[in-house]
């Protein structure tokens, strides 16, 4: 069969699957949710998110951040990047599970403590190039952070874009992710002076992408940027490389 071809029925078929989506939506709660829950601050190191033990986490951070410093002021999880998050963030983006993206967001909600000045908060998602958009339909960021945007009537504002059309994370090595990303993201011309900010993203591994995007909004005149991700991969975990 001809690339063309088989291009061509791969477009039909994701035209046919986003037909049978909005005939029978699917499920909004992933298999095995009614048996979970997710962390707490004591679960993980609030500068990086790992996961760390309770009193292995100093003001400077956990073992695996003492040295680092980050433009963001803290991180919120739901959990790490294992069983099953990593299952439910696989089918929301790979699988067509988009309303999982909205469960996500709920969940990731009640995780984030009232800010002091609610009125000056934005949520912003981690933008997604638009050629990758159009092939997945939607932008997973983009769903949880509209869905965290509802629970706690804040502000969605999608200010950053994805400028450069780069690798998956996942297929770049972890030591040269940071390259991979950078210059890839601008910001609209805004100024988010007297404002803070609540960055959201599927899943945390090195790291690069959040850095790049926060340091953005730092540069737009962010009074606080906080990062929110469904998941994130221990450094020590599988799933660091594999995601
Ligand atoms: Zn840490």
């Amino acid at each position: 069969m001809s690339i063309v071809h088989t291009h061509t029925f791969a477009r039909a078929g994701a035209w046919l699957g986003q037909l049978l989506d909005e005939l029978v939506p699917p499920g909004l709660v992933p298999e095995g949710a009614a048996d979970w829950q997710a962390d707490t601050d004591k679960d993980y190191c609030p500068r990086c998110g790992a996961s760390a033990g309770e009193g292995s986490v100093t003001p400077r951070g956990c073992a695996f951040c003492l040295n680092l410093k980050f433009p963001w002021q803290r991180i919120t999880r739901l959990g790490f990047y294992g069983e099953p998050l990593d299952e439910w963030v696989k089918h929301l983006k790979f699988h067509r599970r988009w309303r999982y993206g909205q469960w996500l967001g709920q969940q990731l909600a009640e995780g984030i403590s009232e800010p002091s000045d609610p009125d000056n908060l934005i949520v912003c998602p981690v933008p997604m190039h638009r050629l990758r958009r159009w092939r997945r339909g939607y932008n997973q960021a983009d769903l949880i952070a509209r869905a965290v945007s509802e629970a706690h009537g804040w502000r969605f504002a999608p200010i950053l874009k994805r400028t450069r059309h780069t690798p998956p994370q996942t297929a770049i090595p972890p030591s040269r992710r940071h390259d991979n990303v950078r210059h890839s993201f601008d910001i609209e011309p805004v100024d988010l002076k007297g404002h803070d900010v609540i960055l959201i993203d599927d899943v945390k591994t090195t790291g690069a992408t959040l850095c790049a995007c926060t340091r953005l909004l730092m540069q737009a005149n962010a009074r606080s940027v906080h990062a929110a991700v469904a998941a994130v991969a221990d450094p020590k975990g599988q799933g660091f490389s594999a995601i």
